[in-house]
């Protein structure tokens, strides 16, 4: 035998079976390779898949072939393909021992499953995420809502309260009073940043302003708090850093008053820092960093990436005086400005909170915000004194129409009339002339953002041109947009502090 030969022998038909059966099953011969068959049995007792067999005899085809045919046999476990060929007086089986082949395919078949399984259970699991956020944030959209309301009302009649003639102690009270409000106001106000930070809807609001005018007021408020605490505020910014920037103030002072009040919160004494530095200046645009360190009770390495979270606190000092919301908002707000808030804290000794963050810089002059302090009203503007102006309040809570009214007549600048269903405006515009009209969005019946519309396109001047100011609960930018477009001069947000809600007034009848 020739080497070929004997490979031939070695490797081919290693998998390939040869049967030859009689018509009745009877086997008359096989090559043993490794279904080992005795001759004479039937090959349907060997295992009833071969009773298929009988098919070749019906058919009108000559071969027959079957595919991933299982065969148990002596605790074995083949996976085939069965060719049967009917000859004259007897079937040849060829078996083709696929097993490998077959296992294998089979497995790449349930990983490929598997993996369309994990990836649709993937978008399940997304889906779900987002639908628990999407609740989370209706959520505290409706409950922020419905809290404003009544805490519109405590803030106004504390305010009343105050005016009125006290003991000194019922002044103490009110204090405080005045003390919890405002820091339940500003815990809505934190509720409602975190839920527009998540849900995408906060926008920045670039514009170019002082940044020495931000940080000579961060200044100020902390002095005064370091005084009542014993802990010293330092201020150090460099030189090269620019006075006026382009960037969204409020939000850069809400950072920064974050970590600020936290470096308080969270020592006992020494000193809190606030430090900006130039890192480059760059055409119009500059790189500063902020970093607000202080002498504190640190926070352990391990808990770092913790604190965040929303509503994460970590344990021990300190623990009852906030939500855990202020540092998921500073990341936030950081995020939006392309920005990222970083610490570095030693356990019992400080912590430093730091960020380098791109602003805008005017090269041109001309675009500098002229100074509240320097600016003029125009000659035309009433006098304000020279006559009451006359004043519609469109609303239907009870409480708030008493407040308002008090503040307002407070005042002695107007007259004020009173409807509370939406129906009786008209009647009321129509018979009376109004300098302006304070209008309650969420009406009962005719919601005052369509009224606002109806007076808008009403054909006589005096009546469509009378200023209004909506007064709303929503207090989202979408919304507070959707009731400018419809045609209020402005829109005041509940809570809002009576001194706010008189000044928006003065403002809206001086033009
Ligand atoms: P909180 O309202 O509790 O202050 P924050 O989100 O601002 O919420 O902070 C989350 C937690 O991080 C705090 O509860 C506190 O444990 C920790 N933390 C924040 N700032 C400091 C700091 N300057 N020093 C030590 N721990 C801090």
């Amino acid at each position: 035998m020739t080497k070929l030969e004997q490979y031939k022998e070695q490797y081919a038909n290693q998998n390939i079976q040869f049967i030859v059966i009689g018509f009745d099953g009877t086997i008359v011969e096989s090559d043993q390779t490794f279904l080992k068959l005795n001759k004479g049995d039937y090959i349907y007792d060997v295992h009833p898949f071969f009773v298929s067999y009988v098919s070749v005899l019906e058919s009108s085809e000559e071969t027959i072939t079957y595919n991933c045919v299982h065969l148990d046999y002596l605790q074995k476990q083949y996976i085939t393909d069965v060719k049967m060929i009917k000859k004259d007086n007897h079937i040849l089986l060829l078996i083709y021992d696929f097993t490998d082949h077959y296992l294998s395919y089979q497995k790449l078949a349930q990983a490929r499953n598997e993996s369309i399984i994990n990836s649709e259970l993937v978008v399940l699991k997304n889906i779900e995420l987002e639908e628990r956020e999407r609740f989370k944030n209706a959520f505290i959209r409706n409950f922020s809502h419905e809290l404003r309301n009544p805490l519109t009302s405590i803030i106004s009649i504390t305010s009343v309260i105050e005016g009125t003639d006290l003991t000194g102690e019922q002044k103490q009270m009110v204090h405080f009073l005045k003390e919890s409000n405002a820091n339940l106001k500003l815990l809505l106000d934190d509720i409602m940043s975190i839920s527009l930070i998540a849900s995408g809807k906060l926008q920045l609001r670039d514009k170019v302003f002082s940044l020495f005018g931000l940080l000579q007021l961060i200044e100020f408020t902390y002095k005064t708090k370091a005084a009542q605490k014993s802990i010293d505020f330092v201020l150090n910014y460099d030189k090269k850093v620019p006075e006026f920037v382009e960037g969204d103030r409020l939000r850069l002072f809400q950072v920064l008053t974050n970590l600020c009040d936290n470096a308080f919160k969270y020592s006992k004494e020494g000193a809190v820092t606030l430090n900006v530095k130039l890192n480059q200046k760059r055409a119009n645009k500059v790189n500063l960093r902020f970093s607000v360190s202080d002498t504190g009770i640190g926070i352990p390495q391990e808990k770092v990436d913790a604190i965040f979270e929303s509503f994460t606190q970590l344990d021990d000092f300190g623990k009852k005086q906030g939500s855990g919301l202020g540092l998921s908002i500073v990341k936030g707000l950081l995020e939006l400005m392309d920005a990222k808030i970083r610490v570095e804290s030693i356990y019992g000794k400080g912590s430093e909170f730091y960020f380098d963050v791109t602003l805008k810089f005017p090269l041109d002059l001309a675009s500098r915000p002229i100074s509240k302090y320097t600016f003029k009203s125009s000659g035309s503007s009433k006098k304000i004194d020279e006559r009451k102006y006359k004043l519609l309040m469109v609303e239907d809570d009870e409480q708030i129409q008493t407040v308002l009214f008090k503040a307002l007549m407070d005042t002695n600048l107007f007259y004020i009339d009173l409807v509370n269903d939406g129906a009786m405006v008209f009647e009321q515009v129509a018979n009376n002339t109004y300098d302006i009209i304070l209008m309650d969005v969420d009406l009962p019946n005719v919601p005052g953002d369509h009224l606002t519309q109806l007076i808008r396109d009403f054909p006589f001047k005096n009546i469509k041109n009378i200023p209004i100011i909506g007064i709303t609960a929503n207090a989202f930018e979408e919304n507070i947009n959707d009731y400018l477009n419809k045609g209020m001069n402005a829109v005041v947000t509940k809570p809002f502090e009576l001194t706010e809600l008189v000044e928006t007034v003065l403002k809206l009848l001086k033009k």
